[in-house]
Parts: structure tokens; C-alpha cells; sequence
């Protein structure tokens, strides 16, 4: 069973741990704050009323051992740096560390945590990519860090096998499904569209102009794939 640890129970701190319990996997949950403690337990695995900034403590609770830690801690640099510091030294490889602005970004990068979260600027460029992209139909988020996405074909994409295009080599993300949209005419000479659906789509199978292709992969790169892809106007 995956194991974390989330250190600081604000609204984000809390809205990982308990996505990340309700999910099964094992949570530590840490703050100074004992209504928080308490109002937390129940929902994780551990609740702990702790100073992150006390390496003796993080260490007796094992906190080098989890698979990661996320640092939700956003208002309060110093306690964000200096833990982290402390995490780095201890040993913990994967540190996702959330912040309030962008100096603090700045300084955790500076000290080489390499997943940094600043929620606000990064829903806000989700939204404004999506509201300004007219390839992507459709994107859920799935709880596990995933996404799924109905992205229209880019022009340099059409007329590539999938095979051609390797999207889950090359970019991270696979193709669920390929749907076809066809041109007919009809009895009454009038162009109608219509739409087939291959959810079992191969190696050989090719893009067209127009179609639309579902695919799922981890948040960040169906994100980088979009932005390199995206259509705007
Ligand atoms: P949000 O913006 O998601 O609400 P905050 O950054 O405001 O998050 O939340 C910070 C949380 O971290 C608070 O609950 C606070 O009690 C906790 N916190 C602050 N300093 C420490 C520390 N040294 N050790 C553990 N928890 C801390």
C-alpha cells in the first residue's frame, strides 16, 4: 500500500490527505494545530500534532520511509524551507511541495525540491488553456493523479500511424480510442457528419483530419501535451 505523508492541514493539505485515505492508500497527517489533529482523525491513517521543522520527530514517526511527502505549508516560508531541508537530509526522494507565491517557488527550486504545486497559478492556466483551446472537448481529472482528454487531432499529427505518433514513448500518455468522423452525402445531396468510435485502436491505425482522440495519462504531461498541441483562436 502506497504510504504519505502530508505535513501542514490547511484546505489543501487537508484535501490530499483524505483523497489520498478514501483512496486506500496510507496517510500520515502532520500539523502544530491540535483542532486541526483532531479534526483530521478519522479521515487518515495517523494524525500527528508535530513541528515539521523537528528532524528528531520526523525521523521517530518514520517520515523517511513514506513513498512521498506533501509539504502543504504555503503561508509560512521559513517552516516550508527549512522542512524541506530537513526532508531532503533525511533521505525522502519525493517531495511535493505546495506554495503561495512565487519567491517561495523560487527558493524550494533553489534547493532542489522538484515537485512544486502553486494551485492558483495553475488552475488559472488550466482554465484559460482550456477556455482558449478549441482541441480539447473534454478533460476529467481522475482522482489518482490522472487525466483523461478528447483532444481534435493536431495538423501535424493527420495522416500518422499510431505507431508513427509512439504517444506513450515519446509524450507519456496513451490513446484509448480513435473517433472517426466521416463525411456522407445523402440521398438528398446533403452533407451530414458522422462519428465511429475504435476503442480497441492499433499500431497501424491511422489519424485523419478531424478525429478525435481519447487519451489518459498523468496530469502533468496530458498538460504538456496540450500546451504543445494546443489550437488557439
Ligand atoms: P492553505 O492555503 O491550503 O489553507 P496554509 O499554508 O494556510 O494552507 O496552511 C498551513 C498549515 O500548516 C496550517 O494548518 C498550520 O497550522 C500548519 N503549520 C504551520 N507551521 C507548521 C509547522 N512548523 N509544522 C507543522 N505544521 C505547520
Amino acid at each position: 500500500m502506497a504510504k504519505f505523508a502530508i505535513i501542514g492541514l490547511g484546505k489543501f493539505g487537508i484535501a490530499v490527505a483524505t483523497t489520498l485515505y478514501k483512496n486506500g492508500a496510507e496517510v500520515i497527517a502532520i500539523d502544530t494545530n491540535e483542532n486541526l489533529i483532531n479534526e483530521i482523525s478519522g479521515n487518515v491513517s495517523v494524525a500527528i500534532k508535530m513541528n515539521s521543522t523537528n528532524e528528531k520527530a520526523l525521523r521517530l514517526n518514520k517520515i523517511q520511509d513514506v513513498d512521498a511527502v506533501i509539504l502543504a505549508i504555503g503561508n509560512n516560508i521559513e517552516v516550508s524551507v527549512l522542512t524541506s531541508v530537513i526532508l531532503k537530509k533525511m533521505g525522502v526522494s519525493n517531495i511535493y511541495a505546495k506554495v503561495d507565491s512565487k519567491i517561495h517557488a523560487r527558493i524550494l527550486e533553489l534547493i532542489g525540491i522538484q515537485n512544486i504545486i502553486f494551485p492558483e497559478e495553475q488552475i488559472g492556466q488550466q482554465l484559460a488553456n482550456s477556455l482558449l483551446s478549441r482541441s480539447v472537448l473534454e478533460y476529467i481529472d481522475l482522482s489518482s493523479g490522472h487525466s483523461v482528454v478528447e483532444l481534435v487531432v493536431p495538423d501535424s499529427w493527420v495522416g500518422k500511424t499510431l505507431q508513427e505518433l509512439a504517444l506513450p514513448t515519446k509524450k507519456g500518455v496513451n490513446i484509448i480510442a480513435i473517433k472517426y468522423t466521416f463525411q456522407k452525402v445523402t440521398e438528398q445531396g446533403e452533407n451530414v457528419i458522422t462519428k465511429k468510435i475504435n476503442d480497441m485502436p492499433g499500431a497501424n491505425d491511422i489519424v485523419n483530419e478531424d478525429d478525435v482522440l481519447v487519451l489518459i495519462g498523468p496530469k502533468i504531461k496530458i498538460n504538456n501535451l496540450i500546451n504543445e498541441t494546443i489550437k488557439k483562436g
